[in-house]
């Protein structure tokens, strides 16, 4: 993939609450369901939801406070701005969204909401509770935001082996993807059906956030910047598309129960074995269509 270095990004779908990138590390326990129907890439991530009530650290709460300026560092003047993961995420975030304000009207007969992605590091205070650093990416329904502790790429790549920078995007598509269900009331008739099990309502959910991911990754070098004059990527090619593939892969549910030891166990299956996951993503791909993305009404998931 390569990134134009003349494209104009739009900062404000980003908010870096600062505090750097954090590394705490806790033991891994489920993610409570039922909490504002939080949704995350994976379920085995490191997570401590707690009540909305808990004091947090100024710094970790507000808008850039104690964060690098990214209108600075990610302005087309500074010609390093790609070798910042903050920048290239935004990047990713700029497209994904352009690709939703043209697509999206098409499949609800609605305008695209806009949405921001938070970078947080420590913890972060959210709609749906408190998440510290250890949880991966999630999309929060209740105020409709993704938030994401950058530090989750290293760990995507040490302890999933999916170490290709297209993990990035393909992570934040499937978080805009959540948001997307949001927007079309998805979410929140899944949230009525069965949360684990290999045909749940969650799985569901899950593998078409994924397709959604795959139907952007088709369209993704047609978005533009914030000028709308500007490519965002110049080019997207398959070994970029297998890098996206394996990382589905990398974090299915029989493959993630398997790595932990404890055998495959469908019951428990939230997000989708690694087949799913790699065909789905696979699917909204090669159609190039959200349409496609049907994991509801499929006799085939
Ligand atoms: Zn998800």
């Amino acid at each position: 993939m390569e990134l134009n270095d003349r494209a104009e990004l739009d900062t404000s779908q980003v908010n870096d609450l600062g505090r750097g990138v954090g590394s705490g590390r806790g033991m891994p326990i489920p993610l409570p369901t039922g909490r504002g129907g939080l949704v995350s890439l994976v379920i085995t991530v490191l997570v401590a939801l707690v009540g909305g009530g808990i004091g947090l650290n100024a710094a970790t709460n507000g808008d850039g406070a104690g964060g690098e300026d990214l209108e600075q560092s990610c302005s087309r003047d500074n010609p390093d701005r790609f070798g910042n993961v903050k920048c290239r995420n935004l990047l990713y975030v700029n497209s994904i969204q352009d690709y939703w304000k043209q697509e999206y009207p098409a499949i609800s007969g609605r305008q695209y909401e806009p949405t921001d992605t938070n970078y947080f590091g420590q913890a972060v205070s959210t709609g749906c509770g408190t998440a510290d650093s250890g949880v991966g990416p999630f999309y929060c329904p209740a105020d409709k935001q993704v938030y994401i502790d950058l530090s989750f790429y290293d760990e995507l790549a040490s302890r999933f082996g999916a170490d290709g920078e297209f993990a990035a995007p393909y992570v934040l598509a499937h978080e805009y993807g959540h948001h997307i269900q949001n927007l079309l009331g998805t979410n929140e008739r899944a949230g009525q059906g069965d949360q684990t099990g290999p045909e749940s309502a969650s799985v569901r959910l899950e593998l078409q956030a994924d397709c959604y991911a795959g139907a952007w990754a088709r369209h993704a070098t047609e978005s533009k910047d914030k000028s709308g004059q500007e490519a965002l990527f110049t080019s997207i090619t398959e070994s970029d598309i297998k890098e996206a593939v394996e990382t589905a892969e990398a974090i299915g549910d029989d493959t993630i129960q398997q790595r932990s030891g404890g055998g495959i166990n469908p019951d428990q299956f939230t997000h989708g074995t690694s087949e799913q996951r790699q065909r789905w993503f696979r699917q909204g791909y090669d159609r190039g269509d959200p349409q496609v993305c049907d994991t509801f009404g499929t006799s085939r998931l």
